[in-house]
């Protein structure tokens, strides 16, 4: 990735919002550092890129909290020969940030018009290992499975079965769980048909709409 404006922001919002609150992945740090993400934000909000917040998107969706990114990313462990299956595209910043730590993306996204914002996104910093999907990522991805790691974005009321079938053995999955207000991240890992399961904050996301998440209201 080319070195981009507003690299001073980046790294005072990685020693800020991500570092001190016990981010310690070097290698996530430092794609933080690097990916722009006032490149995600559409205007006028992209003035706000840098703060500790999600911001809008348009379609109603929003870009998630740098923080919860990194959060996210961490409880993976994303390792450079990974495949990693995201839910919900939304701006490409996840993915573009999981594009700099693993071998290959897969993100699915339901809403055409966000995938398009997406694949633009991804286009502008040459994330070319990303492959984006439209459609019900409650599904998962058959294709692309089994997966060293999934990171759903968007809130669900459980973690779709799909998605537990398509981690690869020793594979982390990582959730908001709960109602469409409040949800707390968790974490899975696969063991043979066993998962083991880690509760940790709570944490607010846009609803996962489809047949293993909410209905469209
Ligand atoms: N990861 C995104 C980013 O980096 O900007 C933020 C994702 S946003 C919080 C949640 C996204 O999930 C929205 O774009 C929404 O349209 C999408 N979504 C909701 N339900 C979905 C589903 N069943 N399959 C795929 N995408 C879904």
């Amino acid at each position: 990735m080319p070195p981009y404006p507003r690299s001073e922001e980046r790294r005072s919002m990685v020693d800020l919002q991500i570092e001190s609150r016990g981010i310690r992945n070097p290698k996530i740090l430092a794609a933080m550092r690097e990916v722009p993400r006032h490149l995600f934000v559409p205007s006028p909000y992209d003035r706000d890129a840098y703060a500790d917040a999600p911001l809008p998107i348009g379609n109603g969706q929003t870009i998630s909290q740098p923080y919860i990114v990194a959060l996210m990313t961490e409880f993976i462990r994303p390792a450079p020969t990974d495949t990693v299956l995201e839910i919900g595209a939304g701006s490409g910043y996840q993915s573009a940030i999981l594009s700099m730590l693993v071998r290959k993306v897969i993100t699915i996204e339901r809403i055409e018009t966000v995938a398009a914002l997406a694949r633009a996104n991804l286009a502008a910093v040459y994330a070319d290992n990303v492959e984006i999907v439209i459609g019900d990522g409650t599904l998962g991805y058959p294709p692309g499975a089994p997966y060293d790691g999934i990171i759903i974005t968007a809130a669900t009321p459980e973690i779709p079965g799909p998605l537990k079938e398509q981690l690869a053995e020793g594979g982390r999955l990582v959730a908001p769980v709960g109602d469409r207000i409040l949800q707390e991240l968790v974490v899975l890992e696969r063991h043979g048909d066993r998962f083991t399961e880690e509760h940790h904050g709570g944490v607010r996301f846009v609803p996962l709409i489809g047949e293993y998440g909410w209905e469209e209201e």
